[in-house]
């Protein structure tokens, strides 16, 4: 039986995550992980004006919220500690992490604010060089900088996530293509059966499909067909790619 990264406690392959790098996370324990920081945080943020204050203004011992200088560097250090375990953790995440932006200034401070394709300057974008859904980290060894201009030109015109016809080397989707186009014309759900690419199992969902759309891959086909809509097992607006479906049909409420 697999079991929580974190924990260590079973895992309940339906509701949990299944990380890209085969390990699986309960929700409960990032979750948890996640209000452990924060409250550090909030703690080290009321505590500071009160220690500068504390030199100023002398103490009649009644104010026991304030911390000592070793309790604050102790706070300090179970800061940096659940950082880090929050970090190993979303480098793994099958979606885009919470510290996206802190990814992109951390590539940005290593390799400078420069495009990775034309090596010129510019206000740039951080793309997945493999997509999380095709198995693709958030590692920053995963991760691109890159210009708009450039963007524009590898991917399409405008805006990526606004196409919605079927590009020529994609034909072998077309079939399922124009069901999902027919039921989100026509306010249906469909059905399919999903596999992730670090899932062993298939999994039926059944989704109230919104918009067909590409997302930029670094395969040759440059492009991944992808369809998102409100997914009835995760109770949530997901994106699914039609690579990984099987078994599609509309289906009636
Ligand atoms: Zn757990
Ligand atoms: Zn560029």
């Amino acid at each position: 039986m697999p079991y929580c990264t974190v924990c260590k406690i079973e895992i309940d392959f339906e509701y949990d995550i299944a990380l890209s790098d085969g390990q699986y996370l309960h929700y409960s324990c990032i979750l948890m992980l996640q209000m452990r920081k924060h409250e550090i945080e909030s703690v080290l943020r009321k505590q500071k004006p009160q220690l500068m204050l504390s030199l100023f203004v002398p103490t009649d011992g009644a104010q026991q919220d304030i911390v000592s200088e070793t309790e604050i560097e102790d706070l300090r250090a179970k800061l940096a500690k659940s950082e880090s375990i929050l970090t190993g953790l979303y480098n793994y995440l099958p979606c885009w992490p919470p510290d996206w932006d802190a990814r992109k200034q951390q590539l940005i401070r290593r390799n400078g604010s420069i495009c990775s394709r034309c090596d010129e300057e510019a206000d740039v974008y951080l793309l997945h060089d493999i997509p999380v859904f095709e198995g693709g980290t958030n590692e920053l060894n995963n991760l691109t900088l890159i210009c708009a201009e450039c963007y524009r030109s590898l991917y399409h015109e405008g805006d990526i996530f606004g196409t919605s016809t079927l590009k020529p080397a994609q034909s072998e989707f077309s079939e399922q293509f124009s069901e999902i186009q027919s039921a989100i014309d026509n306010n249906q759900k469909i059905q399919f059966d999903y596999k992730k690419p670090s899932n062993k199992r298939w999994m039926t969902r059944v989704v109230v499909p919104e918009r067909l759309f590409n997302i930029p891959n670094s395969r040759e086909s440059g492009e991944t067909l992808c369809v998102e809509g409100f997914c009835e097992l995760r109770q949530d607006t997901r994106v699914f790619a039609l690579e990984r479906m099987q078994a599609l049909e509309v289906i009636e409420d």
